[in-house]
Formats: structure tokens, C-alpha cells, sequence
């Protein structure tokens, strides 16, 4: 079964390898450009000023996210508090926020306050929020967010590239450029602003000139598995430096902040990321190709474009998805002996399970699985860090869970 997929995706593994080694170079180019030593790897202490091997770091990824400048911190705990930390410096009473895309991922709803008046959310702060939603086909709707822009126009607009815990396909740089057209067109006061999780290193070209603002997180593609924690944002000059005033205090902006976690790591993960992230869509095209054979609903199934790492597998019930999960689990290098079960998160409307065997907590760009605990019953599996430890988990899933169907 596993050789007869791998057959079948030869061509298309094939195309992914192209991908792959155009992101190495165009990684490989900006190191050389600025020139890294291993001078740069060394911590820093205290406030931080002057580190130049954060500074480096962030002028290295502002090059390969065709971006004019970006922040690269451990300081910014996670993708959530990235794509919070833009909304909050940017936002002010009487805004609008403008979702693009539909629904956006399940934690920025704490933060937007959609969910009723939660401490502290931007609605809570005379922010107001609307979103506009996707086609049945879960496209973007391009009238519709034309006519939007020009009749509300609002401050900001957000488009999320990856399809999150939905059965929407992600967003290619083709589309995103489209959506960012429409907008300069009928509201070109707006800053366009993308959440860029899991999209990283998988096309050959990143949104980054596109938009106005892109945030991310270091324990998914760009920190290639070897981050061992942080977020990113990048973008236009001005409104990144606003944002670093919201991160640390108005008049301190960027300039302080010690690396106080590896920036070897930093620099070398995003080195290997374009490799990885190869590594986790090869997989992903396995899983999809397995499932899709043995009759299951993939998303998206093994033909189609992809624009993010994630691969979603509809499953019978919570029961297979809680079994799907817990084989990913069994199968990792870390805490594989552990029992899970659904429980609530924090950020998350509905209970999830998450499997996640990894190295470095929650990392995603690890092989990990999660769900949410709703239906349609389907299990978001990403990451892997080697096509060998995939392949290894994908026989696994044919054993337990196709030919147990
Ligand atoms: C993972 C993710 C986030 C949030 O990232 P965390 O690092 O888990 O907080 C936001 N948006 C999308 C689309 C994601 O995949």
C-alpha cells in the first residue's frame, strides 16, 4: 500500500523537491548577503541593546519574507500573541477589523472578542469586527470583499493563508495577491495584514511583498524545527516599528530585547526550513494519498495545489480521530507512551486532543496531530521533521486505522 503511493506520488514529490531548492537558495542568498559568523550566535543579556546577532537574524528574515523589516523574538511567545501583538499596536477605538477569509483561527476569537465580551479583547476596546465569509467552495468571495472594503473601509484587513481547523483550502501567494489588490483598489488606506502560519517555505515565492504585515510562529516552518521557541512579524518599515512599541514600551521599540534563547537555533532552523518543511509536505501527500485510497475525505486530497503543511483526514467519528491521534503519538520520539484524550485549551472554543511527540513543546513543524472536538470528525495532521519518521507513522495509521475501518 505504502509503495504504491509513493509510486503514484513520484511526480509530485518530484515538484515539491523543485520547491524546496529554490527556498534553500533564496535562504542561502540572504545568509551570504549579511555576511553570517558564528559571532552572531552568542546570547545576549539585560536589555539587549545592540545585539547584533538579533538584529541579523531579523534582517535575514525580512529578506526571505520579501519584507522591509521584521522582529524575530522569543519574546513573542507564540503565533497567537504575533498576530495579537499587530492587532492590538495598530487598532485604536472606533476601528474596524476586517476578516477577509471567513472565520479566522479558533484562538483569535478570544482576542477579537466575538465570543461575548471577554476581558481585554479588541471589542472590549471599541474595536469593532466583522468578517466576510468564504464561498461555499471555501474561496474567498472577491465581490463581496470588494463591496465591503468600499462601503466600510476599515482600518485593517486580515487574511489567514492557511486553512486552520476548516476543510477551506489554503491560500496561494497568487490569491493572496489578488485579495491585496482588491483591497489597495477600494480602500487603500487599509493595512493588509496576513497571518502566514504553516504557509512559509511551501511556493517558491513568500506573500510578503503583497501586504502591509505578516506575522508567524518559530515553532512551526520558519524555525525548521530547531527554534526552540518565538514568533515573527514582518513587513512595511512603519508599522513594524509600532508594533515593537506594543511589544516592549513606546519610545523602546525594537532596540531592546535580549536573545536570550539560541539564536544559533534561530539561524540555523530557518536555514534547514525549506528542507523540512519539504519533509512534512511529503508527508502529508502520503497520509493524503493512504486515506484517500482507502475512501476517506482528505483536505486537501493528494492532487491539489498546496499553500500550507497541514493535512486534514475526515474521520468516521471522535473515536477514530482519537485513535488516528493517539497512533501519531505512540509513533513519536517523545512521550510516546502517553494516553490522550480531548480536553479544553486554552485559546480554544471546543475541547481538542493533540498529539504532539515532540522535541520542543507544541512544536507543529514536529509531526503532530490535532483536532478539535466537533463535527465533521476530522484530524489535522503537520510537520514531520524527516519523510522517514512520516512514513514510519503513516504505515502505522494504514495498520490501525484503514484496515481496521
Ligand atoms: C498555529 C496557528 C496560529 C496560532 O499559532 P500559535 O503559535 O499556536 O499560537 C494562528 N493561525 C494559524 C492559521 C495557525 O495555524
Amino acid at each position: 500500500m505504502l509503495k504504491n503511493s509513493e509510486k503514484a506520488l513520484q511526480n509530485r514529490f518530484a515538484d515539491l523537491e523543485e520547491v524546496a531548492c529554490a527556498n534553500q537558495a533564496r535562504v542561502l542568498k540572504a545568509f551570504k548577503e549579511y555576511q553570517v559568523n558564528d559571532s552572531l550566535f552568542a546570547p545576549s543579556t539585560g536589555y539587549g541593546y545592540n545585539d547584533r546577532g538579533r538584529e541579523c537574524l531579523e534582517q535575514i528574515y525580512a529578506r526571505v519574507f520579501s519584507c522591509q523589516e521584521a522582529l524575530v523574538r522569543s519574546q513573542i511567545v507564540s503565533g497567537t500573541h504575533a498576530i495579537s501583538a499587530c492587532l492590538f499596536a495598530l487598532l485604536r477605538p472606533g476601528d474596524i477589523l476586517l476578516s477577509l477569509t471567513g472565520s479566522p483561527y479558533d484562538t483569535l476569537t478570544t482576542i477579537i472578542g466575538k465570543n461575548g465580551s471577554v476581558r481585554g479583547s479588541l471589542l472590549q476596546k471599541g474595536i469593532a469586527y466583522q468578517e466576510i465569509a468564504l464561498t461555499e467552495e471555501g474561496r474567498p468571495d472577491f465581490p463581496e470583499i470588494a463591496g465591503v472594503l468600499a462601503k466600510i473601509r476599515p482600518r485593517l484587513a486580515l487574511i489567514q493563508r492557511s486553512r486552520g481547523y476548516s476543510t477551506r483550502p489554503a491560500l496561494d501567494v497568487a490569491s493572496i495577491e489578488k485579495i491585496a489588490a482588491l483591497v489597495k483598489e477600494h480602500s487603500p488606506q487599509t493595512v493588509i495584514m496576513l497571518d502566514n502560519c504553516y504557509g512559509e517555505f511551501t511556493e517558491v515565492v513568500e506573500p510578503g511583498g503583497a501586504v502591509d504585515l505578516m506575522a508567524g510562529s518559530l515553532i512551526k516552518n520558519p524555525g525548521g524545527g530547531l527554534a526552540p521557541a518565538g514568533g515573527y512579524i514582518c513587513g512595511k518599515e512603519g508599522l513594524v516599528e509600532q508594533v515593537a512599541d506594543h511589544l516592549t514600551a513606546p519610545g523602546l521599540g525594537r532596540e531592546l530585547g535580549a536573545s536570550l534563547i539560541s539564536s544559533r537555533s534561530c539561524f540555523q532552523g530557518l536555514f534547514v526550513a525549506p528542507h523540512v518543511v519539504l519533509q512534512a509536505l511529503k508527508g502529508a501527500l502520503l497520509v493524503a494519498h493512504l486515506f484517500q485510497q482507502a475512501g476517506y475525505r482528505v483536505y486537501p486530497s493528494w492532487d491539489e495545489q498546496r499553500a500550507d503543511i497541514v493535512q486534514g483526514v475526515e474521520l468516521r467519528d471522535q473515536d477514530e480521530v482519537l485513535r488516528f491521534c493517539q497512533v501519531v503519538q505512540s509513533n513519536s520520539p517523545v512521550d510516546n507512551h502517553i494516553t490522550l484524550e480531548y480536553a479544553p485549551m486554552p485559546g480554544y472554543e471546543h475541547q481538542v486532543v493533540m498529539a504532539a511527540g515532540t522535541f520542543i513543546q507544541g512544536s507543529s513543524i514536529e509531526l503532530s496531530c490535532d483536532a478539535p472536538l466537533r463535527s465533521p470528525y476530522i484530524a489535522y495532521l503537520q510537520g514531520g521533521l524527516t519523510y522517514e519518521h512520516c512514513r514510519i507513522v503513516a504505515a502505522a495509521l494504514v495498520e490501525e486505522i484503514i484496515l481496521k475501518q
